[in-house]
């Protein structure tokens, strides 16, 4: 999972979209960057490993001013983690010019695409990344000898290409392009900023973000999603044009309701937190064997269940509290790659109101089992603090497969639900009883269910890589 950010012809374009990049960290913690336009036309980048703070600091925006800009945070779903997937990447073309370009998303045909390049016409490439890979094609069709397709050509060429999930920023001489897959997997939103400088007429410009929430920190305007599969162009003293939309179907991820996006984000056409809020309600209306009572407490895995809780607690008229304290200079433990780093991240992460659990039943309400690891832990935290009782509600369906096209879910084989039935589930984890969110209640809660991709809990991929064997998961 990765941001992106954008902003068009905009003086101080990079604080912006530094600022933007800092509302979006949720979404990738490991490395940030940003490339600018300078107005003498040259195109400078900078990212690095680590936090936007840390690596977008006043001395590295006061040495990359424009008023066109894009950067993008990271979190490796494919990948190595080292500076050199970083993004954006800055690629060359003949002719001395250079384009810069940033993507959020997965390629499912990276390597048959990448390999194509390679051989065929000799890209050298610089990382194993697909914001690389998504240039380079744009670059093979702009100017191989057999093409050369004009650029928006060249960009709906390669969205053709492409299977999986990208929405991407790009910018290329004086233009910058947003482009989105035709499925529109992960969001992607459009705001207009108007600003006044001290003696200065007002202006107005353009924004991109990964979500809208971003728009807040900047005084900008949300003004509407991108469709899938559209391109944008913008140019200086021009209005913005859609250059094409070239929709298929579209693939709205759901995990981005459930668990990815900030509350405060609109995605999807649908409000994250209401969203939240439906599915814990709906949990309630399934959970008529959970008396009522002084003792009956509804806590959430803080922070993405919080909404899902206070669903569930409202619902159920029951008191949410807040019995858990979380850490917030961890980062997320489903953000941090490695199952060691996961681990001890939950041990710093969480830490139970002391007194607080004796003698309590508690409604422990999560977005999601993934592994499970996680849960068990905060369940064993919960019954040691000296809760009598924990029912575990889940506001998702059964994680059954994993994710091609942008979240880092893990093999198939390291899901829960792919090696245990419900009840083997909530054995492992030590609670008292465990429930899901079923398929048709979550799907209910849509405006627009087949919309959305919901592979992952039923295994109804559009594209899978070639090495994938479908599986069953045991029944419940
Ligand atoms: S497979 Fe799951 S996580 Fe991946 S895009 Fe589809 S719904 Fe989202």
């Amino acid at each position: 999972m990765c941001g992106i950010a954008g902003i068009f012809n905009v003086p101080g374009a990079e604080r912006y979209v530094a600022d933007l990049l800092f509302s979006i960290q949720h979404r990738g913690q490991e490395s940030c960057g940003i490339s600018v336009r300078r107005d003498n036309g040259s195109v400078l980048t900078y990212k690095n490993m680590g936090l936007v703070k840390q690596v977008l600091t006043l001395d590295i925006l006061d040495r990359h001013t424009g008023k066109t800009a894009i950067g993008h945070v990271r979190y490796p779903t494919a990948g190595s983690s080292n500076a050199l997937n970083s993004q954006p990447h800055t690629i060359e073309l003949v002719q001395g010019s250079v384009m810069s370009i940033c993507s959020n998303g997965d390629i499912v045909n990276y390597s048959e695409l990448r390999q194509k390049l390679e051989k065929e016409q000799g890209f050298v490439f610089t990382s194993d990344n697909d914001g690389e890979l998504i240039g380079r094609l744009i670059a093979y069709h702009h100017h191989s000898a057999s093409e050369r397709l004009p650029i928006e050509q060249a960009i709906a060429a390669t969205q053709n290409e492409l299977k999986g999930a990208f929405s991407a920023l790009l910018i290329y001489r004086d233009t910058m392009y947003a482009f989105r897959d035709p499925h529109g997997f992960r969001p992607y939103v459009m705001g207009h900023l108007t600003w006044q400088g001290v003696g200065e007429m007002p202006s107005e410009g353009t924004c991109f973000a990964s979500e809208s929430c971003a728009f807040g920190i900047i005084g900008a305007r949300f003004v509407r999603e991108l469709k899938p599969g559209e391109i944008l162009k913008l140019e200086k003293n021009r209005p913005l044009t859609v250059v094409a939309v070239n929709a298929k179907q579209p693939r709205h991820c759901v995990f981005e309701l459930i668990y990815f996006s900030r509350p405060d984000t609109i995605t999807f056409g649908e409000s994250v937190y209401r969203t939240r809020q439906h599915i814990g309600a709906t949990l309630a209306q399934r959970d008529g064997d959970i008396p009522n009572g002084d003792d009956l407490t509804v806590m959430a895995v803080p922070d993405s269940s919080n909404f899902v809780a206070l669903g569930y607690a409202a619902e159920k008229k029951a008191s949410f509290d807040m019995g858990l304290i979380r850490n917030h200079y961890v980062g997320r433990t489903f953000l941090r790659p490695l199952q060691d780093a996961r681990d001890e991240g939950v041990k710093q992460k969480f830490n139970p109101l002391p007194g607080f659990f004796t003698d309590k039943r508690v409604v422990l309400v999560d977005d999601s089992i993934v592994r499970g690891t996680t849960l068990r832990k905060i369940v064993r935290m919960i019954k040691g603090a000296g809760a009598k009782e924990v029912h575990v509600r889940i506001g998702s369906p059964r994680v059954i497969g994993s994710c091609f096209y942008g979240i880092d879910t893990p093999t198939r084989s390291e899901l829960i639900a792919n090696n245990k039935t419900v009840e083997e589930t909530r054995d492992y984890l030590n609670a008292d009883s465990l429930r899901y969110l079923e398929i048709p209640d979550f799907q209910h809660l849509l405006k627009k269910p087949g919309d959305f991709c919901t592979a992952c809990f039923s295994n109804d991929y559009i594209y899978v890589p070639p090495s994938f064997v479908k599986t069953n998961a045991p029944g419940c």
